[in-house]
């Protein structure tokens, strides 16, 4: 579905990516771990065009997007759940889920979705009428995936979304993005929790310093040592 071929990206002179190969198959959910600063952030902004791509190249569905502009990657059927959330704290919950909708003409469909959101996470229809900027962080998470998926993405891109959030909060996210998996959408998810990321992905990639240093099934990754003594806390 998704194909990065050795993709370089720079921000100024600081090269970022330094060839970045991967891909992501229709069904999947897919997983980037690594440290801070290892260039997973920046892998997802390439895919959406919010960074350029200096060289290499990117394939959506057999079509080339390396150059294509966000809004019409979005269109495509790619949305980016940014880290940080991105809210709108002076809208409603309502208006914000709304937002994520706007490229859609079908209203019946929109509301179909609303209904979906709701059941997905039933804490938002009970805060709808309440202002994103008073949230707590959890629920703003909560927010942002359910306005992503009012776009109908094919291919959903999710940038830490277990960032500050409480153990339990970060278990009922996870267990809401293995559902929207399971009800057909394809995952992207960066993560630096790489043990809650590789339970629930089925192939991950881990990243250090803008390159790809291993690849393979999340429960290999999950079992070896040095991605044990790395990135989960074991040694
Ligand atoms: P994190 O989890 O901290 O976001 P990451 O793996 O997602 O880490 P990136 O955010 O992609 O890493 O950063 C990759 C490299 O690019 C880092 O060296 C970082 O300092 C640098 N970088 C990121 N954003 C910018 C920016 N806006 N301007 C300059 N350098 C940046």
């Amino acid at each position: 579905m998704l194909e990065l071929r050795d993709v370089q990206a720079y921000y100024g002179n600081i090269q970022a990516l330094k060839g970045i190969t991967l891909s992501v198959q229709a069904g999947e959910i897919v997983t980037l771990v690594g440290s801070n600063g290892a260039g997973k952030s920046t892998t997802l902004m390439t895919i959406s065009s919010v960074v350029g791509v200096r060289s290499g190249s990117i394939t959506f569905q057999g079509r080339d997007i390396t150059k294509t502009a966000t809004d019409k990657v979005v269109a495509m059927g790619i949305t980016q759940v940014p880290e940080g959330r991105m809210i709108f704290p002076a809208l409603t919950v309502l208006e914000n889920l709304r937002m994520g909708g706007y490229l859609r003409r079908d209203k019946n469909g929109l509301k179909e979705d609303e209904e979906k959101a709701f059941t997905l996470f039933p804490i938002l229809k009970e805060r709808r009428k309440q202002y994103g900027g008073t949230l707590s962080g959890g629920e703003q998470q909560m927010l942002a995936i359910a306005r992503a998926l009012m776009a109908r993405p094919k291919l959903l891109l999710l940038d830490e979304p277990s960032l500050g959030l409480a153990p339990i909060i970060v278990e009922n996210i996870f267990d809401v993005i293995v559902q929207i998996n399971k009800e057909g959408t394809t995952v992207l998810l960066v993560e630096q929790n790489a043990q809650m990321a590789l339970q629930i992905a089925h192939r991950g990639y881990v990243l250090e310093t803008g390159m790809v240093t291993m690849s393979g099934k999340a429960s290999d990754l999950l079992a070896d040592p040095k991605v044990q003594a790395a990135y989960l806390g074991m040694d």
